[in-house]
This record gives C-alpha cells, sequence and structure tokens, in this order.
C-alpha cells in the first residue's frame, strides 16, 4: 500500500536492524483515516472469501481488526493476553514466545466467539517472527474454525514468520514488505502503485 510505505519513510524510525519504531501513527498514536484505509484494502484483498469473523491479538492489532472488520460488515473479536475475571466461559487458548518481551504468555478467546462454521481472517500490525500469529492460527485450529488468510500491516520479511506460515499453507498478504532496514533508510520488497 503506496500511502502506508510513504508514511512509514516519513515517520517510522529504524531502532536497530530488526526494531522499526512506528508508534507516531500506528501501535501509540494512532492515525484514524490511514487505519480506516488498511481496513478496506484486507476487506478488498479478501473480498471472495465469505470470512464471518476477523480476529487479531491486543492490543496494537485491535483498530486493524476494526477497521477491516467495519468494511466487511462481520464481527471481530481479539484474543486476550491476561485471563480477565469476567472471562469465566471456557476459553481456547495457545502459549506466544515475544522475542521482543523473552517471555512466554497465554493467549485466550472464549469458545462463545469462534465456531466450526467460521471463515477466519486474522489481522494484526506486524508480521515478525510469526510468533504471535501461530498462536493466533492454532486457536482457529483448535475451534475448527476456516482460517482464511493473515493480513499483516507491515511485514519483517527479513524474518522468518511468512516462512513459518506459508509451509502452514496460509495465505499472506503484508501491505508493507521489508527487505531490510537500518538508520539510513528502509528498503521494501517492492513499491507499491496502490
Ligand atoms: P511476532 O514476532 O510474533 O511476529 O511479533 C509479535 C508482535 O511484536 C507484533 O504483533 C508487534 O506488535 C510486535 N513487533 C514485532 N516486531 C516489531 C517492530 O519492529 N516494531 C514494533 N513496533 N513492534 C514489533
Amino acid at each position: 500500500m503506496k500511502e502506508l510505505q510513504e508514511r512509514i519513510v516519513q515517520d517510522g524510525k529504524v531502532l536497530s536492524a530488526s526494531v522499526l519504531k512506528v508508534d507516531a501513527f500506528l501501535n501509540h498514536q494512532v492515525d484514524p483515516q490511514l487505519t480506516m484505509k488498511i481496513g478496506e484494502r484486507f476487506a478488498q484483498l479478501f473480498a471472495d472469501e465469505k470470512i464471518t469473523k476477523v480476529l487479531t491479538i491486543e492490543a496494537s492489532g485491535i483498530h486493524f481488526a476494526l477497521a477491516t472488520s467495519f468494511a466487511l460488515g462481520v464481527p471481530f473479536v481479539y484474543a486476550k493476553k491476561k485471563k480477565a475475571v469476567t472471562l469465566t466461559e471456557e476459553v481456547y487458548s495457545a502459549p506466544v514466545h515475544s522475542f521482543t518481551r523473552q517471555e512466554t504468555y497465554q493467549i485466550s478467546v472464549s469458545k462463545q466467539y469462534l465456531s466450526p462454521d467460521d471463515r477466519v481472517l486474522i489481522v494484526d500490525d506486524f508480521l515478525a517472527t510469526g510468533a504471535a500469529l501461530i498462536g493466533l492460527t492454532q486457536i482457529i485450529k483448535d475451534a475448527n474454525a476456516h482460517l482464511v488468510g493473515i493480513g499483516a500491516v507491515i511485514e519483517k520479511s527479513f524474518q522468518e514468520g511468512r516462512r513459518l506460515l506459508e509451509q502452514a499453507g496460509v495465505r499472506i498478504e503484508s501491505l508493507a514488505r521489508i527487505a531490510s532496514m537500518s538508520p539510513e533508510g528502509i528498503q521494501f520488497i517492492q513499491a507499491e502503485t496502490v
């Protein structure tokens, strides 16, 4: 997505060869217009898939899931990282290892909100190692729901996430694919025209 790539170049900060800070517009302060356009783009890319639900993980995926599900006219569900006291019903859960925080945490989704009839699109802010997204695919599998694919806003293509998910046969659509980056600049896999 051209506008997204331009925004990453303009407002993103490369903290190291592997960490990109985008909290000026994407995951701390949020640009609502850009967020809605991202949702529309995912809805367009997966338009033929008869999606019934969008799934993400708290917190940085939530606004993209909202924008996408709004465009598709379906509900979205976000996996919780901590079990809330109000989450009294049974849950699907999966472990996720965070490489940035060096810890493993459980994500969970109430069994009420995923069923075998669901055709699910996963949406998230980043595809990096793929750990978080693989956790979500596990939950969809446990629910016997159908995974339609993954929409990632930014993919760091030099990390292993895409390869691992593609090996599992998952369709991935990323709106900005970063081939490499350094404080001197960001190289995308392809310059987007749309
Ligand atoms: P994973 O490694 O599981 O693919 O990424 C897990 C989560 O870590 C992403 O959803 C995202 O919130 C965060 N993350 C991974 N890489 C980056 C990065 O370069 N910058 C920022 N801001 N967050 C990242």
